[in-house]
């Protein structure tokens, strides 16, 4: 299912585990940019489903650097742990129809046993073994409240997953050889980033995803989300990540570079734009 005629809609969706660095800025930028000149709005969605590494203080300094940067949204700002429910409904539906089964191997016995990647592989994570999986006809344990063992999304084998993205072109990954079986819900009872992610974009009619270049990866399981959830999929446009002086990728701990040291050091918005 892709949209037609609906306006324009975007969104911005940091993590709060650090601050903001210039890499996010330039992401969010041309997110704000693109939703502009379609004459659409954007969101903004806090990804703060791993508690482990997010902290609310983060939370209000990325809504101040955004605001600093110029950029709105549209309020009232989505917080994805406060939307579990919705996540929790789509996991029933994707286990009512079969798409997916529990796994009780740990990260590390995957990694043992996984095979050498093929050389398109994505290389983020291991091929899930696919003789670890059940058979498709095996019956399915029901869902527990809480959860208690992950569950895995069991990708369609030799399927190609293709979308081409308005700003790298033409994408296209094997299914099941590129990528295997991936994560929806974890062990500790939290929705995997690849289930939320695809949820909100397909629920809330998100019409272009703008986001880093890191993550053309997922894109290819969030369609495959999509897909099985019968939601609508945006298009895609991901960005070259911005990269220090000596060609490595940004990270939110080169805190030199963090919007808010570059705003201390008196730079000024516009200063920062030119850059990109
Ligand atoms: N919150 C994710 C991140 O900061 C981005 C998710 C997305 O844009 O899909 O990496």
């Amino acid at each position: 299912m892709v949209h037609t005629s609906q306006p324009y809609l975007g969104r911005l969706a940091p993590s709060p585990t650090g601050l903001l660095h210039l890499g996010h800025a330039h992401t969010f930028w041309l997110a704000a940019q693109r939703a502009a000149a379609a004459g659409g709005s954007l969101l903004l969605r806090n990804d703060d489903l791993d508690a482990a590494r997010c902290r609310p203080e983060f939370v209000e300094a990325f809504q101040n650097d955004l605001r600093w940067l110029g950029l709105s949204w549209t309020e009232p700002m989505l917080t994805q742990s406060q939307r579990v429910p919705l996540y929790r409904a789509a996991l029933a539906r994707l286990h009512a129809a079969g798409h997916i089964y529990p796994c009780h191997h740990s990260r590390r016995e995957i990694a043992e046993a996984a095979s050498a990647p093929h050389e398109n592989g994505l290389n983020d994570e291991p091929l899930y073994p696919a003789e670890w999986r059940p058979p498709p006809d095996a019956s399915l344990p029901p869902l527990t409240d809480p959860i208690i063992c992950n569950w895995r999304f069991r990708v369609p084998d030799g399927e190609t997953v293709a979308f081409t993205d308005a700003h790298a072109g033409p994408q296209s990954a094997i299914a099941g050889r590129d990528f295997g079986d991936f994560l929806v819900w974890r062990k500790d009872d939290v929705p995997s980033y690849q289930l939320a992610c695809a949820l909100d974009d397909g629920e809330l009619g998100i019409t272009e995803v703008v986001r880093g270049d890191d993550l053309i990866k997922s894109t290819f399981r969030q369609l495959l989300l999509l897909r099985a959830l019968g939601l609508p999929e945006p298009t895609y446009y991901h960005a070259d990540l911005v990269t220090d002086d000596t060609g490595q990728r940004l990270a939110k701990r080169h805190d030199a570079l963090s919007l808010r040291a570059l705003r201390d050091s008196g730079q000024s918005p516009a200063q920062l734009i030119e850059r990109f």
